[in-house]
């Protein structure tokens, strides 16, 4: 049997958007970079909803690195005119229903039990639902054009690191091939190749966040204003047209997501929280479960019917997942590859983004073998990064049941969003303020001061007008204003 043998600089082992769009950058620098995946493009992905900082980010990477067929990607109107096959949704915001306590969903004038957080002002500027399948496909045939060699259709037998430098790494495909390369990195997602065969230990354990997912795309889901016009909700004052946007069912035990894409199907996956669920069927009698037991999920969902594609339901026992290293002198994984916390706050596509520029930066400034100190910072900061997020998080799960309390911790999100989407423009690349002493201080105070009380300790009152005061150095989009009943108009930075 002959054994092909490659020589690269840089090995990425997935060839997700993550994966790829790194791939695309090392190349245009004139690095010799290879993608492996053990699936072939066209493939079904999770991980759709997208967020100004996501455009932000991936606008800044395709400007300063050459790569100008993805500028288009960045706003829903660009999209649609240049890449009318890539699929995607319109997302105009942040939209929350809330289904709890014994009553269920119910309209209020002052739209108490909505929350609609517009991120943009016209669809044009909209930011968008990635149909992932078509997304990603795009992004690898980008690192192909610019020179990655794509072995696809190929898993990851072994990794052997023989020296600073000096990776072998066995693939098992239609040819033998082994490859050496000077650096590696993961980018396989939940698969963790890399991090998993270097056996780096986890730290899920110290995750407040313990959630759980089933999920798919579906046909024929109705639009969500005929539901909302069937509840006699008035949406004259919504900032947008509400199926534009990322909706949010909000239950006592867990959320629905939704989103819509272009061409027809619908994204929707039941997050339930832990501490109340256990999974006991197979993921498709899960849906029919949920269904039973959430009787307003029958009525939103209507006579939805499996996609084609996927053609299945999907389940993710505990989505939290998160090693305590990410980088060493000759390797480095990507976030989503590293851990994750939950799709609640859309967190996921902007950490990969910025993970992917930070990554760039460190090869391109320091080349495959000096970068070790670069390197550790990189790994520190992505998991700081990743217990912020799951206090961001986690503080919203504790308060499902009572959508006052909800609505505030989201607004310590938003609040940390919406500051990082401002400093990213003058060169912070502080992922939602994780670094900054003043906001992460508050951010975990907060979370020890408020989640650890039973609800009883202290008043609904007390608690929203604890965390409006100490955010509000970080409010400068008018969260918090009683006045505007839970409709907020506009909260991102230029893009
Ligand atoms: C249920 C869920 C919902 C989410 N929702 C959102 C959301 O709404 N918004 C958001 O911003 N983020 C969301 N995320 C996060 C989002 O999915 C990730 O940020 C994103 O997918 C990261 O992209 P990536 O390219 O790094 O990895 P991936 O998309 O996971 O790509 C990994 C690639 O590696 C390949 N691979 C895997 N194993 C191997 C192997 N052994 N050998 C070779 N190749 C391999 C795979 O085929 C794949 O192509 C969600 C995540 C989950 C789990």
């Amino acid at each position: 049997m002959t054994i092909h043998r490659e020589q690269y600089d840089i090995a990425i082992l997935g060839s997700g958007f993550g994966g790829s769009l790194l791939a695309s950058i090392l190349c245009q620098q004139g690095f010799k970079v290879c993608l492996i995946d053990k699936s072939v493009h066209p493939r079904f992905a999770i991980g759709e909803s997208s967020t100004p900082a996501a455009d932000m980010i991936l606008y800044s990477l395709a400007v300063n690195y050459g790569l100008d067929e993805l500028i288009p990607l960045c706003r829903f109107g660009t999209w649609q005119e240049s890449y009318p096959d890539i699929h995607c949704g319109c997302k105009r915001g942040f939209s929350y229903f809330w289904h709890g306590g014994d009553s269920g969903f119910q309209s209020t004038p002052n739209h108490e039990h909505e929350l609609l957080v517009a991120a943009s002002e016209s669809r044009d500027v909209a930011d968008t639902q990635w149909y992932r399948a078509d997304v990603d496909h795009l992004f690898c045939n980008v690192a192909v054009k610019r020179g990655a060699v794509l072995y696809e259709n190929t898993y990851v037998e072994g990794i052997h690191h023989t020296g600073l430098n000096h990776w072998k790494i066995r693939l098992q495909n239609d040819e033998s091939n082994e490859i050496h390369s000077s650096f590696i990195v993961d980018a396989t997602g939940g698969s963790s190749v890399l991090l998993k065969s270097l056996h780096v230990p986890k730290l899920t354990h110290q995750l407040q966040t313990n959630s759980s997912a089933v999920y798919s795309h579906f046909n024929s889901v109705p639009n969500v204003d005929q539901w909302l016009i069937g509840h006699g909700i008035q949406q004259d004052d919504y900032p947008y047209p509400v199926d534009d946007s990322a909706i949010h069912h909000v239950f006592d035990d867990g959320w629905l997501w939704q989103l819509r894409f272009e061409n027809g199907p619908t994204s929707m996956g039941f997050v339930y929280n832990n501490e109340t669920h256990h999974f006991e069927f197979q993921p498709h009698e899960e849906w029919e479960t949920l269904l039973n037991s959430h009787p307003a999920l029958k009525r939103v969902c209507a006579d939805f019917k499996l996609s084609q594609h996927p053609g299945k339901v999907f389940r993710v026992n505990r989505l939290q997942r998160l090693f305590s290293l990410n980088a060493g002198d000759d390797w480095a994984a990507l976030p989503f590859t590293a851990g994750f916390i939950d799709p609640l706050h859309s967190t996921g596509i902007a950490h990969t983004l910025i993970g992917v520029q930070r990554l760039a930066e460190i090869l391109i400034d320091c080349g495959v073998g000096n970068s070790s100190e670069r390197l550790r910072e990189y790994s520190d900061k992505i998991l700081n990064e990743f217990f912020h997020i799951d206090r961001l998080v986690a503080g919203c799960y504790r308060h499902m049941n009572n959508f006052e309390r909800f609505k505030s911790w989201t607004m310590v999100y938003f609040a940390a969003a919406t500051t990082f989407e401002q400093r990213y423009h003058s060169g912070s690349e502080d992922f939602l303020c994780a670094a900054d002493g003043e906001f992460h201080g508050i951010v975990a105070q907060l979370f020890d001061e408020l989640c650890s009380l039973n609800q009883s300790e202290c008043t609904t009152e007390q608690f929203v007008d604890h965390i409006r005061r100490e955010i509000e150095p970080f409010n400068t989009v008018g969260l918090f204003e009683p006045e505007v009943n839970n409709m907020y108009r506009y909260t991102a930075a230029e893009k």
